[in-house]
């Protein structure tokens, strides 16, 4: 018998393995049968899914709630979103920034997103993106881990001042290196800015996390000189390609030889559903291609791909709630996935594997490990994916932050009794 300061009974883990947990401080002390325990704080889980917490590795907070200041993205393509946030950006204010990307936050903890990756654009001379987003990674460090990219949105070398920028931004203290090698003025530019940003990462000893190929150009092949520079550089197993959309339209034969490329080089795979399925192929006609790059065919070549989530309310997405499993249902619909062991990985994409992308520390349901976690009003991973139900508690550090009265109000249909529920488990 023991005594925790949190214990959760009786949940299901996403093993499907029935268990308890016990938390001390900010630990997770005990996982496993705890009956006869106490606690100061008790959860009851029995029958729900209890699971590590979600993880978005790419977003764009400095850009997120700001949907139609000054106007919306008429043409929806991904061009025009990034002339509209040049406007945008002009006229914020850091208190503005702030205010949205803590708004936001509290919207991600609330639905039990504890870990962000956020890129945050690093071609402005008064880098007030990079000052806001510093100041939100501390306020909310207590309860959401914030990751910081370097993004030189303008382009790296099409932007004048971008080197200088994005300089002083991982000067003053952002974890990653990012870049945008589609965008720069040629495809040359582009190899360049993947080669001077990837020698930057290894000169400091950084993370690399690189809008790669966001196109439906299916001669773009900047993750190509990505792995490339991975390898010549020994950055293998710290670099990832977020959206790598273009791979969608490339030659099955250069596929063939690239995915091993990637295997080598430990490159992981970032594609966002959401937005990808809404900003490609705009300039399509029919047939009119998803734009998503191929996940299962870089699963069975044994990389790593996560979900992201990548933009909520801003320039380029009208939509949007920063629940992770909308984004796995998006995904799973757009790559297909839907054998019952698919549909499974999808949940494991926006938690466990987005955490190994992220090099988290302490992630996951055991012994030792940091006493983060949420409670799902579901039975398993997929009936989560299916229902993107209610987030009936969620801890972080050791701290309850969120939770949620189950909501147990019936249906009422005309001649039938009342006793609809839309869970199979439970
Ligand atoms: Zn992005």
């Amino acid at each position: 018998m023991a005594e925790f300061d949190i214990l959760v009974t009786g949940g299901t883990l996403p093993d499907g393995t029935r268990a308890d947990i016990g938390i001390t401080g900010a630990t997770i002390a005990a996982v496993g049968d705890l009956s006869g325990s106490t606690a100061g704080t008790e959860i009851d889980a029995t029958g729900d899914l209890v699971s590590p917490p979600f993880v978005d590795p790419h977003f764009h907070m400095d850009a997120t709630l700001s949907y139609g200041t000054p106007r919306i993205n008429a043409s929806g393509t991904l061009l025009e979103g990034i002339a509209l946030w040049g406007e945008l950006k002009s006229s914020t204010t850091v208190d503005a920034m702030v205010d949205r990307a803590l708004a936001y936050c509290d919207w991600a903890v609330s639905l039990g997103l504890l870990a962000i990756r956020s890129h945050v654009d690093t071609c402005d001379d008064e880098l007030k993106g990079v000052t806001a987003m510093l100041e939100v990674r501390e306020r909310v460090k207590p309860y959401l881990d914030l990751q910081l990219v370097a993004f030189p949105q303008d382009g790296f070398f099409r932007d004048p001042t971008a080197r200088a920028n994005t300089l002083r931004a991982l000067d003053m203290g952002v974890d990653v290196v990012g870049g945008i090698p589609h965008f720069e003025r040629t495809m040359d530019e582009g190899r360049a800015s993947v080669r001077a940003l990837c020698e930057i990462a290894a000169e400091r000893g950084l993370l690399v996390d690189m809008h790669c190929d966001e196109t439906d150009d299916p001669m773009s092949r900047h993750i190509e000189t990505l792995a490339y520079e991975t390898q010549r550089l020994g950055l293998n197993g710290r670099v990832a390609g977020s959206h790598l959309t273009s791979m969608h339209s490339m030659d099955n034969y250069y596929v063939s030889k690239l995915l091993p490329l990637i295997a080598e080089a430990e490159i992981t795979a970032i594609p966002n559903p959401l937005i990808n399925i809404v900003l490609q192929g705009r300039h399509d006609t029919f047939p009119k291609r998803r734009g998503l790059t191929r996940v299962k065919e870089m699963h069975a070549q044994g990389i790593t791909v996560g979900w992201g989530q990548d933009c909520v309310r801003d320039p380029w997405y009208s939509l949007g709630t920063g629940d992770m499993l909308d984004v796995a249902f998006m995904g799973l619909h757009v790559a297909q996935m839907t054998a019952p062991e698919e549909m499974r990985r999808c949940f494991d994409m926006v938690t466990t594997e987005n955490a190994a992308i992220l090099h988290l520390d302490g992630y996951g349901l055991a012994e030792g490990n940091t006493a983060s976690l949420v409670v799902l009003d579901a039975g398993d991973p997929i009936e989560a994916v299916r229902l993107r139900p209610d987030r009936l508690a969620v801890i972080s550090k050791g701290r309850v932050v969120s939770t949620k009265a189950r909501n147990d109000s019936q249906l009422t249909l005309e001649g039938r009794p009342p006793s609809v529920r839309r869970r199979h488990s439970a």
